[in-house]
């Protein structure tokens, strides 16, 4: 079955899990998962490892990172970091206009918050870092630096929040469950400091090879990529913000024709193919939620490097030396002019002089944290307003490879398989491992399923790298 329909689904049945007023006590958003018995596209070998990650379902990211949505602006995002009053200040990728979403954008605004503190604050003074990511690692150590007195308080009871490194003995590398490239690695200093702590990146293309459903090597063409643009552009010049999906619908964009080309896959396919793995892989949402204004139409996807040796390596400095209250939620914010006190999960409260919160945007969606009094109007529109998308992961190890191919990043058209696009991290490595992605409606929708429906879903994605070696009917022998 072919992938037409976009334009028909919306995610209003899928939106993102609804607060539940029970948070576990240490949540991780994944799940080692044995490899089942069960059914398993036959063509694919069984996996020696598999690792999942469902970080909608996560009480302490509720999605993986913040997107345009149709109708919110990215001055809302500067709203979301003005400080309250001089007492509260929130930081995180949301908060991050020039690289919203990424590990550089979070650590930028940890630096911004730190700075914003220090222009009200006095040396000395109690400051309280809610979230030990690397926004708020970032800012706790310019503030320790500087002089003040920080405590970190984080839900979790590991450091990171979405950057989640595994050094397990089961796999051969540390494996990233969270982030794992350093994007546009030439617009930030970033992958310097990594090299700097010896952790190893390596140069990551977005050149894909791509398949059918049948294993058919085919080039990319621009078909989708013009059709997007050509929507964006007509959306740029409407009166108001629309989604995606409607610019490519109301343009025109979107009417390709849907017959086959020689190789099997049709100009339809290809829009679809655009939108899928590069639409919503960089957002984490579906085109009926995005913005036709902010959405970006040339995604910066230059000089992006893959961590190979663990993005944790950045926390190590940035923690030395500072109080750190791990496995302590934060249920509510109290803020007045003689100070602040945080609520815990647990009944215990803290006091401090002021208070960076860095939670993920997702989490203040879900206003599990209480805030007295309440964030100011603007705050609260650009936390409404600005959209949480999700992609999701799926860490495979073999025996041996089964794949024929060399390239390390592989995409399908034309199919209805659930994971589009995988990392071959042979490559990079000289391990047998794949990893696979998925996002949006279809992330929002395998977050439901069980660990045995997840590997089944990305193992029948799989089919069409299988080696025709392995699938070539064995000849009968001449009689
Ligand atoms: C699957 C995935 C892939 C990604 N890929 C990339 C990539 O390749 N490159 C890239 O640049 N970016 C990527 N990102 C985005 C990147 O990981 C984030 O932008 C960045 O790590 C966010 O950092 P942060 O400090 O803002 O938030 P977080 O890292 O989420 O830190 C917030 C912290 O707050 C804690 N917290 C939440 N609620 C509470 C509470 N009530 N009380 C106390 N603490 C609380 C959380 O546990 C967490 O530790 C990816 C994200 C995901 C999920």
């Amino acid at each position: 079955m072919k992938r037409r329909t976009f334009l028909i689904g919306s995610v209003s049945g899928l939106s993102l899990v609804a607060l539940t007023a029970c948070v576990p006590p240490s949540p991780r958003p994944t799940a080692s998962v044995s490899p089942s018995p069960t059914p398993t596209p036959s063509l694919v070998p069984k996996p020696e490892n598999v690792r999942r990650t469902s970080w909608s379902a996560d009480p302490f990211a509720r999605g993986s990172f913040s997107f345009p949505a149709v109708g919110a602006t990215p001055e809302q995002r500067e709203a979301l970091a003005t400080p309250v009053d001089g007492r509260l200040f929130l930081a995180g990728e949301a908060t991050s206009i020039d690289a919203p979403g990424t590990v550089q954008g979070a650590r930028a605004s940890g630096m911004r918050a730190a700075r914003d503190v220090q222009a009200v604050a006095t040396a000395g003074e109690r400051i309280a870092v809610i979230g030990a990511g690397i926004a708020g690692l970032t800012a706790a150590r310019a503030l320790k630096d500087a002089g003040f007195d920080v405590v970190v308080v984080e839900a979790r009871d590991r450091i990171g929040g979405r950057i989640d490194t595994v050094t397990d003995k089961k796999w051969p590398f540390p494996i990233e469950l969270g982030a794992s490239v350093v994007r546009a690695s030439g617009t930030t200093t970033l992958d310097e400091e990594l090299i700097g702590l010896g952790v190893i990146t390596a140069p990551f293309s977005r050149t894909s090879e791509t398949r059918t459903s049948d294993g058919l090597v085919v080039p990319v063409p621009d078909t989708g990529a013009q059709a997007v643009n050509a929507a964006l552009a007509w959306a740029a010049d409407q009166p108001a913000d629309v989604s995606v999906a409607r610019a490519l619908a109301d343009s025109g964009a979107s009417k390709l024709s849907t017959t086959d080309a020689d190789t099997g896959v049709s100009d339809a396919d290809w829009l679809d193919y655009e939108i899928t793995t590069v639409l919503a892989l960089n957002s984490g949402a579906a085109v009926d939620d995005q913005s036709g204004w902010y959405t970006p139409a040339a995604p910066g996807l230059d000089e992006d490097r893959l961590v190979l040796g663990g993005f944790n390596g950045l926390f190590d400095a940035l923690l030395e030396g500072i109080d750190l209250l791990g496995s302590s939620v934060v249920t509510r914010i109290a803020y007045g002019e003689s100070g602040a006190s945080l609520r815990l999960g647990n009944g215990e409260s803290l006091g401090a002089d002021r208070v960076i919160v860095t939670v993920p945007l997702g989490v203040l969606k879900t206003k599990v944290m209480e805030f007295d009094p309440p964030l100011p109007f603007a705050h609260r529109g650009a936390i409404a307003a600005l959209g949480m998308g999700t992609l999701d992961k799926i860490w495979l190890q073999f025996a041996e490879p089964f794949w024929d191919t060399d390239a390390p990043l592989w995409t399908t058209v034309g199919g209805d398989d659930d994971f589009r696009v995988w990392i071959n991290m042979v490559p990079f490595t000289g391990e047998p491992v794949l990893v696979g992605l998925v996002a949006a409606e279809t992330a929002l929708r395998l977050a439901e399923v069980g660990d045995d429906e997840f590997l089944a879903a990305a193992l029948a994605s799989l089919v069409p790298f299988v080696s025709p070696m392995d699938t070539a009917t064995p000849t009968p022998a001449p009689k």
